[in-house]
């Protein structure tokens, strides 16, 4: 979604802001004032934050699990819920509906807890050094840390289960016992699932977005199955709310741990 608001609107400028709801949003001044005349530059996601890039100023939405945007033409009939309505030149507005209004759209301010979010695993751009270090710093099991937001943001359940089996790295393995070369597939392993699981959802036809793609799973969703490297049977196990895939063979357990 994300993408394709991005495709319609960056590079337009604002021509008018229509408020639904003023409780969803947090500005120091009126928001039509502060956004008409100004173009789109981004629109990327941190975390669970949206942040809409305009010149000069920045515009973070957290839909707290309510807030839904949409790109519709200009005049297409919008539902009750709308809560804020961009327009942008050429006739395309931006639509966000949230029907609990428990999502916040911060205008020209910053979000609470923004500051804290990791980069988004998908734009990193650390050196495998820097990695490590911040890795260390976090003093977690690989799993716990992959899905840490403050470390790195955007990695689902899905994704870190790919992940640590492609870097043949246990769930519960701590950051601090991997080895060099166990620190450097880490690494490239969280670089390369990320950049394959994006071309993948870029290439999907575009009925498919909305769903994930999951063809391209290697262990995630394949429990009972056997792995594609090694043929042991993929294990699914409960971790506290999630659950985990994992090949039993190439991902072996640490001294002390049942999986
Ligand atoms: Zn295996």
């Amino acid at each position: 979604m994300q993408e394709r608001m991005a495709d319609a609107l960056v590079g337009k400028k604002v021509v008018a802001v229509r408020v639904g709801d003023p409780v969803v949003l947090r500005a120091l001044k009126p928001v039509d004032e502060l956004l008409v005349g100004r173009t789109l530059r981004a629109v990327v996601h941190h975390g669970k934050f949206l942040v809409f890039t305009f010149d000069g100023l920045a515009m973070t939405v957290n839909p707290m699990l309510a807030g839904i945007f949409s790109v519709q033409p200009v005049g297409a009939k919008a539902t009750k819920d709308t809560r804020l309505r961009l327009e942008f030149e050429g006739g395309t507005e931006l639509r966000y509906r949230d029907d609990v209004r428990m999502g916040k759209v911060y205008v020209g301010i910053e979000a609470p807890g923004l500051a804290d979010i990791g980069p988004d695993a998908g734009t990193l751009d650390w050196t495998e050094a820097e990695f490590s270090g911040r890795a260390r710093a976090k003093r977690s099991e690989v799993r716990n840390l992959l899905q840490d937001q403050t470390f790195v943001s955007g990695i689902g359940n899905a994704y870190a289960d790919e992940i640590l089996w492609d870097a043949k790295l246990h769930p519960k393995r701590r950051v601090g016992s991997l080895t060099t070369d166990e620190t450097s597939r880490f690494y490239g392993s969280l670089r390369s699932v990320i950049a394959k699981g994006l071309a993948e959802v870029e290439t999907a036809m575009p009925a498919q977005l909305g769903k994930k793609p999951r063809a391209h799973m290697q262990v995630r969703g394949r429990a009972g199955k056997p792995c594609p490297r090694c043929g042991a049977t993929i294990m699914r196990r409960r971790k506290g709310l999630d659950d985990v895939d994992l090949c039993p063979k190439c991902q072996p357990a640490p001294k002390g741990q049942l999986y």
